[in-house]
């Protein structure tokens, strides 16, 4: 980074998590960080200062730590983007294949507005799946996904590459094999 920091040192990698063959990249040591966490919001923000932005809208759960530090910083609103049954008032939801099943995100149906600007902020992008899904969303509430932005990607995975063919701008700070 910029500030001569190794973003990478500081993920843990958790072998066999959530079940056996997984290496877990856990970024709770990076956010505990102070100069991590600091330099984690620098990099991610960078591309997006003083470009035309309404929202940024993170995922459950790490992506509202990040993207509310990242929306913070732009002076922009933060909207949530959540799992099936957690959001208070009226909801969009888009479906989504897992390994084994299907999962549903939403968004408040009044969050993001016809043409509005948003950039979408995770902590990792594995296969995209969960990425992609909140593009549909935005894209169904009318917005336009400006980008998204990851600290992670696992470029092994094709996430990235899948929100690319979406058409969707993708920044990330550092990629594990
Ligand atoms: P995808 O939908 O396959 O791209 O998986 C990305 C989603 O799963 C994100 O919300 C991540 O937070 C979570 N995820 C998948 N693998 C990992 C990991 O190794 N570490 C942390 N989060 C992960």
């Amino acid at each position: 980074t910029r500030a001569g920091l190794d973003l990478k040192a500081l993920i843990r990698t958790i072998p066999d998590y959530p079940k056996p063959g997984v290496l877990f990249r856990d970024v709770t040591t990076l956010l505990a960080n102070p100069a991590g966490l600091r330099a984690s919001i620098d990099e991610l923000i960078w591309p997006f200062l003083g470009a035309p932005l309404d929202h940024v809208a993170g995922i459950e759960a790490r992506g509202f730590i990040l993207g509310g530090a990242v929306a913070h910083e732009l002076g922009r609103g933060f909207v949530p983007i959540r799992k099936k049954g957690k959001l208070p008032y009226a909801t969009i939801g888009q479906d989504y294949e897992l390994e084994y099943g299907v999962d549903t995100v939403e968004i408040h149906a009044d969050a993001i507005g016809p043409g509005d600007k948003v950039l979408l902020v995770d902590d990792l992008v594995a296969t995209g799946g969960t990425a992609d899904a909140a593009i549909d969303l935005i894209r169904k509430s009318g917005g336009e996904v400006v980008a998204a932005c990851f600290v992670i990607d696992l470029p092994d995975l094709g996430g990235a590459e899948r929100l690319r063919r979406k058409g969707v701008t993708v920044h990330t700070l550092l990629a594990f094999e």
